[in-house]
């Protein structure tokens, strides 16, 4: 199966040591779970492979938009794990639920003033300031409040991950951070030294998402570390932190590869410390943001099977209570997923349908081609696997749908970390 915490048991499927029929059931359906125990063990697994390869002072962040609640944030504080968060709102999140911001990096190629100021007022560790225009907004909200703000510059090393075109970050063109190449970030490295309240602390750069590319991140790290060479040599501006983003690719097909987290960052690890030795410069501390590979493989989707629609020559549609506003992915990316009946597991998958939602649109598919059990009937549980990354976290309520909620799995337990909204939720802002 495309991950260790599935397997099946007289015929259902099980998840994280627990039987998704009965969980279906249990919390009524369409249900996000997450496997907790998973996600803990893959920040484990980053956090010991940043103190082995990088050093003490190294430290993954979870780019918390791959989902964010503030159970997750609770998580990641009894974790040690620094934050990436993009918004005001994953802010307030993360601050309600007693995590500290000064582990906290914030991103975005858009912050106004208003974000900006209640990003100090939390504490905000570091800014990643994308722009001209956001350097100055921050250096102006840290000079009416009479403090120093650390930021870090976003830089675009000019690279092609070869993931989606949707998805990929870092090319000269991206709408993200300052070109290299045009000597537009080493115009704005100076600019950001004369500013009083900024503290340049360092550069960042994502090159993408579900990056699978060999060498994706040594090359990027290279273009920074000769960057951040050139301006030691010339400007004498020592780098402290850099920052080389997040992208791993989770598998979420039988045809994608496994990566080993260990051995990526032990290779990104060898290619830094190679180029320092080249270039004669200090390492400077070093993050990386991992949000996907923490959580998608923790996470599953399960709904329940309405209406089953045989069209004779043409194609096979099974309709689930969810869709497109649970999972827009497919609508959006035309991801990849591996689908099962969860309680026909051991009956022959020999009928293709296309798997699709419950909204009015034609769009509305979560995956096409599935190969199921012929008998696939309403009431049956269909599961939908790696789910847990930029599922929740950008569900909408489409058709007036209420969000489902997330069933946590601890230990062998469940416990729910955020309820299923009600239709009062939907109406809670209507006058
Ligand atoms: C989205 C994002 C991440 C996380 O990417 P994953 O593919 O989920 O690992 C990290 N850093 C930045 C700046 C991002 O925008």
């Amino acid at each position: 199966m495309i991950c260790d915490n599935l397997s099946i048991v007289n015929g259902q499927l099980h998840f994280a040591g627990q039987n998704t029929v009965t969980l279906a059931k249990q919390y009524g359906t369409p249900l996000y779970l997450l496997d907790e125990d998973y996600i803990r063990r893959q920040c484990r697994v980053y956090k010991a492979a940043f103190q082995k390869h990088f050093g003490p002072g190294a430290k993954p962040l979870y780019a918390s938009k791959a989902n964010a609640f503030r159970r997750m944030y609770q998580i990641m504080t009894e974790e040690d794990m620094g934050i990436d968060v993009v918004s005001p709102g994953e802010i307030y999140t993360a601050y309600s639920a007693g995590y500290d911001l000064s582990n906290a990096y914030f991103h975005g190629s858009n912050k106004t003033d208003g974000d900006i100021a209640y990003a100090m007022d939390c504490g905000v560790g570091c800014f990643v300031a994308d722009n001209r225009e956001e350097l100055l907004a921050i250096e102006a909200e840290c000079a009416r409040r009479g403090t120093r703000q650390q930021v870090l510059l976003r830089l675009s090393p000019g690279i092609d991950p070869h993931t989606y075109e949707a998805v990929a970050t870092g090319k000269v063109d991206s709408k993200f951070g300052v070109a290299i190449e045009t000597g537009q970030a080493e115009e704005l490295v100076l600019f950001a030294l004369e500013l009083p309240h900024v503290d340049l602390a360092g550069f960042h750069c994502h090159v993408g998402s579900q990056v699978f590319g060999e060498d994706i991140f040594q090359r990027a790290a290279v273009i920074m570390l000769e960057f951040i060479a050139h301006l030691e040599h010339t400007h004498g501006f020592k780098t402290a932190q850099l920052d080389l983003g997040g992208g791993y690719g989770v598998a979420y097909t039988e045809a994608d590869p496994h990566l080993d987290v260990e051995e990526k960052v032990a290779e990104v690890a060898a290619a830094v410390k190679k180029t320092c030795t080249r270039l004669g410069i200090a390492m400077p501390e070093i993050h990386m943001e991992p949000g996907r590979s923490i959580v998608a493989a923790a996470g599953m989707t399960l709904y329940t099977v309405g209406a089953v629609k045989r069209i004779t020559g043409y194609k096979n549609y099974v309709s689930v209570d969810g869709g497109m506003v649970d999972n827009p992915r497919y609508a959006l990316y035309k991801s990849a997923y591996t689908c099962y009946l969860a309680n026909k597991m051991d009956e022959v998958q020999d009928f293709a349908a296309d798997v699709v939602g419950r909204c009015c649109e034609s769009g509305d598919i979560l995956q096409p081609d599935v190969m199921m059990s012929a008998s696939v009937e309403r009431g049956d549980t269909l599961a939908v696997c790696t789910t847990g990354a930029y599922n929740y976290s950008m569900a909408s309520n489409y058709n007036r749908l209420p969000r489902p909620p997330i069933v946590m799995l601890h230990h062998g337990e469940s416990y729910v970390a955020v309820r299923r909204e009600s239709f009062e939720d939907l109406c809670r802002n209507d006058m």
